[in-house]
């Protein structure tokens, strides 16, 4: 049986899209019938910390209602984002698709107060930052390999998903790679990712804040980034829209409201990369990436009207939405969980699970207590601080 897989990326990929996944640390055999990324891929969607994904949010607590977004379901949604606009622009859309699911792998429970309290505990010890710690998932605490530890993600997705440049001091294994991603040209996979997430996120927090009543939709037909998606609607359905149920007519808009943005965000890279000459290749892009060359983040993302737009909507959830007296309260419960549960298990690490326990004389107490809580969903860490205070 020929099976003709197509395998070979580099067939319909543009000069400047990555190509080379560059090996993993620990070897491995290529396969036959998927490529490295699409390996890489398929390891973030098996493993346990992206299952976990499904029970923990961003905005709103996951057991608030359930047609939110859950960072599984926003994860998945940048990931389609990204794929569709990668193979319009002739990047790599196995690698933008893993960066894309892998890039909320290290969040805490409770959302970002989750995040910036256990930052807050761990002063002194290295701080709590998430994509350091979904470096940590996938090459340390995801445990499914006989042979090595984390899942050995190829170099090239270890390098994308270093949005900072940092690692963990005690993550040694990966600070040469560091040190090249620190020196060496970003993906344009990456940027993208990026660009997609803060798309998704705006949009998706938009819808979300609706439904849940915490955003009026009689107040946000003042900002003019969504009265204006309003006049296009009624533009194009007429009277349909104006008699739709407002569900539907949210709906509508924000199918609006995505489209052009993600239209927009299309045009204007393939705009700018039309411009690299023909032999600008990744390698050579990253010689000169400090002579001028274009940066990935002027190459990837949106016009500057459409990015001002995204902008001034973002601001109106920050001040609307995140900034709401119940989210408030919300995040506050969830910080002092998190506080309660990193103080119990500090001062009795003979409560974590063994095979945490193990970590302890390599990384330090800290940084295993704070890998702990940090993998936990919400509902666990819930459930744990129900159980520790006698509840
Ligand atoms: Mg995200």
């Amino acid at each position: 049986m020929n099976l003709n897989l197509n395998l070979q990326e580099g067939n319909d990929l543009a000069h400047y899209a990555t190509k080379d996944a560059e090996g993993r640390l620990y070897h491995e055999p290529d396969q036959i019938y998927r490529t490295p990324f699409q390996r890489d891929r398929d390891r973030i969607i098996h493993s346990r910390a992206f299952r976990r994904l499904g029970y923990k949010t961003q905005v709103f607590v996951n057991s608030e209602g359930d047609n939110y977004r859950t960072r599984l379901t926003h994860s998945l949604e940048v990931s389609q984002i990204a794929r569709s606009v990668a193979t319009t622009l002739k990047l790599n859309r196995d690698l933008a698709e893993t960066l894309a699911l892998a890039h909320d792998l290290g969040h805490t429970p409770f959302g970002h107060a989750g995040q910036e309290q256990l930052h807050a505990l761990m002063q002194g010890e290295g701080g709590f930052e998430h994509n350091r710690q979904a470096l940590r998932i996938v090459s340390v605490l995801e445990d499914r390999y006989p042979l090595w530890e984390g899942l050995n993600l190829t170099r090239a997705t270890l390098k994308g998903m270093m949005k900072h440049g940092e690692v963990y001091s005690c993550d040694r294994h990966l600070f040469d790679l560091c040190r090249e991603r620190q020196q060496g040209f970003l993906s344009l996979e990456m940027t993208l990712v990026d660009r997609c997430d803060r798309i998704a996120y705006v949009h998706h927090d938009l819808e979300d804040g609706l439904d849940s009543g915490y955003l009026k939709f009689e107040a946000l037909k003042e900002h003019p980034y969504w009265n204006e998606a309003m006049r296009a609607c009624n533009e194009e359905y007429g009277e349909v829209f104006r008699t739709l149920r407002r569900p539907l007519q949210i709906r509508t808009i924000i199918r609006h409201l995505l489209n052009q943005c993600i239209t927009d965000l299309i045009e204007t890279s393939a705009g700018r990369l039309q411009k690299l000459s023909s032999n600008t290749t990744q390698d050579e892009m990253d010689a000169g990436s400090t002579e001028g060359l274009p940066t990935p983040e002027n190459l990837i993302g949106n016009s500057t009207a459409m990015a001002e737009s995204i902008r001034s909507i973002y601001e109106y959830l920050h001040e609307n939405l995140y900034r709401h007296p119940d989210v408030i309260r919300m995040s506050r419960r969830g910080e002092r969980m998190i506080e309660l549960l990193f103080r119990e298990f500090m001062a009795r690490p003979t409560m974590l699970p063994r095979h945490v326990q193990k970590r302890i004389d390599r990384d330090g107490l800290h940084r295993v207590v704070s890998d702990y809580i940090s993998g936990m969903t919400d509902r666990y860490a819930e459930k744990q601080f129900l159980y520790l205070t006698g509840g």
